[in-house]
């Protein structure tokens, strides 16, 4: 019998099993991953983006809680935060949900710092197509750091971590939940887990898990999402740009590969689907067969930023991503933390942004949770 069993080994499934054993004081918490390795989907393959609110002037709250999460990420994370480059925000003219002026306001209205860009960084960009740029404070998180972060810190707190284990089944048992796991790839069934606490932290997952275990109150959508990893010309190397609000793209840097990651509104999604019991989205990318579309991201954002045709493709990550699908609309990126009513200590738990992390623990710490 485990105290808590956390689904998942990504970054808020190893932050999650922390917290219990560290601040809570549980015993006996594991992690299960279905991958041979933590930290390798969504939070690896991800833009690599610490948001501070600029990114979202469509949903309030989604800005004013990346203002309040970006300094503890920070602070918690000195060694994988990467700050050693200009970040740009450009309005765009045409198309744009939001101008110039309203993006002032509503950086003064979450305290997000901002100045106008310098004349040597405004000459990259096409005025004719750009309304105005302006400097802004937003940095780049290392996914490699975070991994090797993690290996090391599950390892001092002594927290179990069993890799290439999937988890097909979560039924209620006596004094808590039995959890059903097969190996990857081989498929055979391994012993029945039991444990006081399951975490689902699975994220495009969470909703896969059988048994008992119930679909999200919340609808979630699905999108294959590919951003290239670019190599771009020297006038950018230090330099991130995200070109605002609507269909356009944003470079930044992408620290564990030394290159920039380009993702673009338009091509980045290359397909979508709502959230079905019984159809795995991992099992989805693994089947798809879709050819790159980093050549279309670099040939518009070339229109704004010129020089970015000299770009070179160095590779591509395709990844799944899953979004609430009541955020839309607004583009918020919301926690989703939710008690089963079924199976009483299940949680399963959804993190639309790294920095969410903090929201996640804050609602845990209300939970009665305790060692047996
Ligand atoms: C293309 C893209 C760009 C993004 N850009 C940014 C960004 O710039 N900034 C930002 O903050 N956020 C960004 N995000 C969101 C961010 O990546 C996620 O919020 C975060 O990584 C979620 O972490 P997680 O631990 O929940 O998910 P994951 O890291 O995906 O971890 C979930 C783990 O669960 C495992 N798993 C799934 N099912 C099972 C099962 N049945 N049994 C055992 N294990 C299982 C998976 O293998 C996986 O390792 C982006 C996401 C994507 C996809």
């Amino acid at each position: 019998m485990f105290d808590a069993l956390v689904i998942g080994g990504g970054f808020f499934g190893v932050s999650i099993a922390c917290y219990l054993k560290e601040t809570r004081g549980l015993r006996d918490v594991c992690i299960l991953e279905r991958e041979s390795r933590l930290l390798s989907r969504a939070s690896f393959n991800n833009q690599a983006r610490i948001h501070n609110g600029y990114h979202y002037p469509r949903s309030f709250v989604t800005a004013y809680r990346s203002r309040v999460n970006l300094p503890q990420f920070v602070a918690d994370f000195p060694f994988a935060v990467e700050t050693g480059f200009t970040k740009l925000y450009a309005i765009a003219r045409q198309g744009s949900k939001v101008n110039a002026r309203q993006f002032q306001r509503f950086c003064k209205e979450i305290g997000a710092r901002l100045e106008p860009a310098s004349g040597e960084h405004l000459d990259l960009f096409d005025n004719r197509l750009i309304e105005a740029v302006f400097a802004v404070e937003e940095f780049a998180f290392n996914a490699a750091q975070l991994q090797s972060w993690a290996m090391q810190r599950l390892a001092d707190l002594e927290i179990e971590v069993r890799l290439n284990q999937r988890v097909v089944a979560c039924r209620p048992a006596d004094g808590g939940t039995t959890a059903e796991v097969v190996e990857t790839g081989r498929g055979d069934s391994l012993e029945p887990l039991r444990a006081r606490y399951i975490f689902n932290c699975t994220y495009s997952g969470l909703n896969q898990v059988g048994g008992d275990a119930q679909p999200v109150s919340v609808q979630l959508k699905h999108e294959i999402a590919e951003m290239g990893i670019i190599k771009v010309p020297p006038a950018l190397r230090s330099i991130g740009v995200t070109v605002m609000d609507g269909p356009y793209f944003s470079v930044m840097p992408f620290p564990p590969s030394g290159y920039h990651s380009l993702s673009h509104v338009r091509y980045t999604p290359h397909l979508f689907w709502y959230d079905r019991a019984g159809e795995d989205p991992y099992a989805r990318l693994q089947s798809y067969q879709g050819i790159s579309r980093v050549d279309r991201m670099l040939r518009d954002a070339s229109r704004y930023i010129p020089t970015l045709v000299d770009s070179t493709q160095k590779d591509s990550l395709l990844e799944v991503k899953t979004v609430l699908v009541k955020n839309e609309g607004n583009d918020g990126r919301p926690i989703l933390f939710e008690k089963s009513a079924s199976m009483p200590g299940y949680y399963s738990i959804l993190g639309g942004k790294i920095d969410n992390v903090y929201d996640v623990i804050e609602k845990l710490s209300l939970e009665d949770i305790h060692a047996g």
